[in-house]
């Protein structure tokens, strides 16, 4: 197994960054790795699992087997020369653990990592990983957010902020539409649209929305939930 080319040509890319180390193939890593390749970035997946890594062989810069808790094997991988490794175990809580500490120990720069739960969370981030990612988590906070059928879509970017994609409410399809008032009287501001040729534009006062758009909103999520039923 060759070194891993931290510094290799990579071809048209579309997220710009240097290669990234993906440990742990299971389905978040697999699934964040071919997402990377998707868009040019070079990838090197790691896993203990000979099969898993066969399976992901074909779609990914490179592969190797290895034990990550093994900080010597990772040497030997060249994971100390990238800049961005994320350490996809989740539910192997001492795997996890270990292998943050190495990449610690490795120097990385941008270590993200997935935890199953909060004190795996917080241990992470003790050890010094810089990301710590809790997709089931956030997953499941954006389900809730669909269920009732208003939202096509949620995302939460900050603690109690976020933005909803969804058909404009009624109060939105009479009169002169007017985004600082509807500001003032919901707490949510209106991003944008999608207009009837299928692109997003910016939503500004005097846009006539029809039932037929859709429409970008940020705010609170209590604040969100309120207005798509306005
Ligand atoms: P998923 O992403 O599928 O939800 P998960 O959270 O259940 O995964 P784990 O089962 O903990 O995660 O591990 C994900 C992957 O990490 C598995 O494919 C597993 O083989 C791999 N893995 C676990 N321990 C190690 C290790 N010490 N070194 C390398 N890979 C490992």
């Amino acid at each position: 197994m060759a070194k891993f080319p931290g510094s290799a040509l990579r071809s048209r890319r579309k997220i710009d960054i240097s290669p990234v180390v993906v440990i742990g193939l299971g389905r978040f890593g697999s699934s964040l790795a071919r997402e990377l390749m998707r868009y040019g970035v070079q990838v090197l997946g790691i896993d203990a699992d000979d099969k898993l890594v066969r399976d992901h062989a074909a779609d990914l810069t490179d592969t190797a087997v290895a034990d990550a808790t093994d900080v010597e094997a990772l040497r030997q991988l060249g994971v100390d020369e990238v800049e961005r490794v994320v350490l996809a175990i989740g539910s192997h809580l001492e795997a996890s653990i270990l292998t943050a500490s190495n990449l610690v120990e490795l120097g990385i720069r941008d270590i993200w990592a997935k935890a199953d739960s909060d004190p795996h969370a917080r241990i992470l981030t003790q050890i010094g990983v810089h990301h710590v990612v809790r997709p089931e988590h956030d997953t499941g906070r954006r389900i809730a957010h669909l269920l009732g059928g208003r939202f096509q879509d949620f995302a939460e970017l900050d603690e109690n902020y976020g933005v909803i994609k969804l058909a404009p409410p009624s109060v939105l399809l009479f009169g002169t539409l007017d985004v600082q008032r509807i500001w003032e009287k919901y707490h949510v501001y209106l991003v944008s649209v999608r207009t009837g040729t299928g692109r997003w534009e910016p939503l500004s006062s005097g846009y006539p929305l029809s039932s037929t758009d859709l429409i970008v909103v940020a705010g609170s999520p209590e604040d969100l939930e309120v207005f798509s039923c306005a």
